[in-house]
């Protein structure tokens, strides 16, 4: 249409017919358009709205804005997380003060009980889980013995087996991480990186809390309701269940904040980077509660990972009491990076293709292909924004 619009305009001039004046010009109606409303996408945008004055398009091709972290209330009023359960806790103080101006937060420490042989157990392994597992009474020094006499040190320490193994020895390893890590990545811990299983700890005190952040909350009234707050101002357009390949002809921007799978943004050149999916199976039962713990994995038994009732992670009183359940499986909507040496190469060659498209800038779990909770990806929307020259 615009170019249609100067063509038509440059004719009138070289054969001397009066111009009308043009409606159409060149102008762009928004500065940035921002593939994705997750929180990367939400980021950059409230930040390019409030900081930068620019004027923000957000698209998403859902058809509800918070990404991953989207959270509702089902049709009973329990309060659920639609992608499975999304716990909120950072070392960052930056990251933390910067939510803060858009919710109000309820305290909230995860805790995790594993499956194991007939019992539910805590995870992290701690004091506890040896002494429960073994009926042992070791006190913290004695355990740490324990964990040396069955270790199996290893020279170099590269796979997600030689974290664990390394530490405590085979029988844990194939009791708590193996089946897991099977089951959620499809692959051995013996394929996988370090950085995998390296999130969960191995402790000698009885701390049973999954994260030892210095803060961890969750939003009081949901991530859904942060995420329409970042997103409330006059100079942010959502369009949702919009796939941005469909409007950026139409709807001109300066620039372009992208959030989605790298590899599909540049029509899987170097062919496609795994990302592990999911499926998720909601319940609600007609009882208050449901399990004895917000979530419970199931290393060795079942074909989903873990349980999560979402009434201990919200707060929420109800006579009812809402559940999921996760199934992996290796394709679908892609939720995790999976992180390996031979991925690493293929995102490496997408990595330069994208530094070397300008006006575009990657951002996010999916567009960075890293394995980030949600307070790493604020950090990094921070981290870019402030990159960004912004024209006035
Ligand atoms: P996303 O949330 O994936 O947002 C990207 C958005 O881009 C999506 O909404 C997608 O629809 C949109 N999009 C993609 N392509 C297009 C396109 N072509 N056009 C338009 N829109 C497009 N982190 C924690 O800190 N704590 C947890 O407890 C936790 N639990 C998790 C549990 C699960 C099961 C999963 C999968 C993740 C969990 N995370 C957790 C990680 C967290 O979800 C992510 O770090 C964060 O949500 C990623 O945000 P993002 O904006 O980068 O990506
Ligand atoms: N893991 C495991 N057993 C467990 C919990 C975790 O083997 O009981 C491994 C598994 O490989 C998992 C990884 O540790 O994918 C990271 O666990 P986390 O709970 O951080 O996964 P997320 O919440 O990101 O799905």
């Amino acid at each position: 249409l615009i170019d249609s619009a100067i063509a038509a305009r440059q004719d009138s001039a070289v054969t001397n017919i009066p111009q009308a004046p043009s409606i159409i010009t060149r102008d762009f109606v928004f500065d940035y358009l921002i593939v994705g409303a997750g929180f990367s996408g939400s980021v950059i945008a409230e930040r390019l709205a409030t900081q930068s004055g620019k004027k923000v398009l957000v698209v998403d091709k859902r058809n509800h804005i918070g990404g991953n972290a989207y959270d509702h209330y089902d049709e009973h009023g329990v309060l659920v997380h639609r992608y499975g359960p999304h716990i909120f806790h950072t070392n960052s103080r930056e990251v933390f003060e910067y939510l803060s101006q858009f919710t109000q937060w309820r305290s909230y420490e995860h805790r995790v009980l594993a499956s194991i042989d007939g019992q539910l157990l805590p995870i992290p392994i701690n004091l506890d889980t040896i002494n429960k597992l073994y009926g042992m009474n070791l006190n913290s020094f004695q355990v740490e013995d324990f964990y040396k006499s069955l270790a199996q040190p290893r020279e170099y320490i590269r796979t997600s087996e030689d974290v664990v193994v390394s530490k405590v020895g085979q029988e844990l390893y194939e009791k708590f991480f193996r089946g897991y890590t099977r089951k959620q990545w499809g692959l051995d811990p013996s394929e996988l990186d370090k950085s995998v299983i390296a999130r969960i700890p191995t402790r000698t005190n009885r701390d049973d809390r999954y994260f030892t952040d210095t803060y961890q909350a969750m939003p009081l009234h949901g991530f859904t309701r942060m995420f329409e707050k970042m997103l409330n101002h006059p100079n942010i357009k959502v369009m949702l269940n919009t796939d941005y390949q469909e409007i950026e002809k139409a709807i001109p921007c300066r620039e372009m904040v992208y959030t989605g799978p790298v590899d599909e943004f540049f029509d899987y050149r170097f062919g496609k980077l795994p990302y592990r999916s999911l499926d998720f199976k909601h319940e609600t039962h007609n009882k208050e509660v449901f399990q004895s713990a917000p979530v419970i994995n199931y290393p060795n038994e079942q074909l989903y990972t873990r349980v999560t009732e979402f009434k201990y992670l919200t707060g929420q009183e109800h006579s009812k009491t809402s559940i999921v359940y996760e199934f992996p499986k290796a394709l679908g909507d892609p939720y995790y990076p999976v992180p390996r040496p031979e991925n690493q190469e293929v995102y490496k060659q997408y990595k330069a293709l994208a530094d070397a498209t300008p006006g575009v800038y990657f951002v996010g779990r999916l567009a960075t292909y890293k394995y980030y909770n949600m307070d790493q990806c604020v950090a990094q929307a921070l981290s870019v924004y402030k990159q960004i020259p912004v024209r006035a």
